[in-house]
């Protein structure tokens, strides 16, 4: 792996792209700027060298139209507050006045571009904006791991223009051995949980991950397809009917790979997909007709946790239960504790992709795993056994 590490950046123009696509409020105030803070590190090693840095990204969704409510600027104050250092700021990505800005900027100092999709051409992939960007620098560094599963101009197509002088920086390099030490070099036992609403969006990463994997922990929403596949009364749980087959297909697959499947034994049952509807526990095989599954029950977080606790390495993607509900939390929380149990006795836990990150962070499990992955899709495919087009560019 190509990383920044293995440059002096000294007199250089770093093009950093960073993925600084980050949540804001109603006065475009950051409400959480994990992602800026996750790219310190590359920012400083280039500094340090002596080089500068020209940071691209893109935010929200102004489908190639200039449009002031995403415009780049109201998030500098913030760059600047966690980077600890000014930054400058270009209103255009490209032209005369991005050459300009980009061609006085001295060692040491950061310039932030407007946003990339300003312009249609980054999300087609448009090689001559690509070309356009590309004269701003002298190196080329990827450091979004978040769009990594794109091929867009500044993520893929950018880095043919830097044959010798293409780079991951130190966050994708983070997020890439990650993964690797999950499905590559884990330590055994490797036991992937995975829960969230839905096996369809979950069939091709289990699939992929089946070789790398001891143990696999079933839970959350998709489980009842696999329970009523295997005989069991759901009531009105979560179904997806036409995917009964590829539930015991997948069992069967894990039989033959020799990986054990953990699926729940009893849940936590409601009356209405309500935080107030009348709760119970039941058998999972045993759901009463008009109840649904909203969370693990007793016997599931022992379950879990024995398995947990016996793994040296873990993935997590996906909540246990309906987590957004206090009231049906309580599953996702006892297995957040278990992963957080297991890390503080040396297993390495990695967890990703959308809902369980958003429940470490607002349940405060983030510092208590060994990585979050800032990227949704991007963590997704890599698990789906996907090469990246933004990691296929600096390798390749
Ligand atoms: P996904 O986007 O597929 O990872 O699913 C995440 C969502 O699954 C979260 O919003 C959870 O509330 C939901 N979820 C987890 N367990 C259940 C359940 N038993 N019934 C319904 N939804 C669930």
């Amino acid at each position: 792996m190509k990383t920044i590490q293995d440059y002096n950046f000294k007199d250089k123009k770093a093009l950093v792209r960073v993925d600084f696509n980050v949540p804001q409020d109603a006065d475009l105030k950051v409400t959480d700027n994990t992602r800026i803070q996750a790219v310190k590190p590359t920012v400083e090693k280039i500094l340090n060298d002596g080089g500068s840095v020209i940071l691209m990204t893109h935010l929200g969704r102004p489908k190639g139209k200039v449009n002031p409510e995403f415009s780049l600027k109201s998030i500098v104050p913030e760059i600047e507050k966690v980077l600890g250092h000014e930054v400058k700021f270009c209103p255009d990505c490209i032209g005369a006045e991005a050459e300009e800005m980009a061609s006085e900027l001295k060692p040491g100092e950061i310039l932030l571009l407007e946003n990339l999709r300003f312009y249609n051409e980054e999300e087609a992939g448009d090689k001559d904006f690509a070309e356009k960007l590309a004269k701003l620098g002298d190196a080329y560094v990827n450091d979004a791991f978040g769009t990594a599963h794109r091929a867009h101009a500044s993520t893929a197509v950018i880095a043919q223009f830097f044959p010798s002088t293409k780079f991951f920086g130190l966050l994708m390099a983070k997020e890439l051995e990650a993964i690797d030490k999950v499905l590559k070099s884990g330590e055994k036992p490797v036991t992937a949980i995975l829960g969230g609403s839905k096996v369809s969006t979950k069939i091709t990463i289990i699939e992929n991950i089946l070789p790398a994997i001891d143990n696999l922990i079933i839970g959350g929403g998709m489980s009842f397809t696999f329970i009523k596949a295997l005989g069991g009364q759901i009531g009105t749980s979560l179904l997806e009917d036409d995917k009964l087959p590829l539930a015991l297909e997948i069992l069967e697959k894990a039989k033959a790979q020799n990986v054990k499947v953990y699926l729940p034994v009893d849940t936590v049952v409601a009356n209405e997909f309500s935080n107030d509807a009348e709760r119970k526990e039941v058998d999972i095989y045993e759901i009463p007709e008009g109840w649904m599954g909203m969370d693990a029950g007793t016997k599931t977080r022992v379950l879990f946790n024995d398995v947990i606790m016996n793994s040296r390495t873990i993935l997590w993607n996906g909540p246990i239960g309906v987590f957004e509900m206090p009231n049906f939390a309580a599953g996702t929380i006892a297995l957040g504790d278990s992963i957080a149990e297991a890390t503080k006795q040396g297993a390495f836990s990695l967890v990703g992709g959308g809902d369980s990150v958003a429940f470490v962070k607002q349940f405060g499990y983030a510092d208590q795993v060994s990585y979050v992955s800032t990227g949704g899709g991007a963590m997704l495919e890599s698990l789906e056994g996907k090469e990246l087009p933004g990691v296929a560019a600096i390798n390749n």
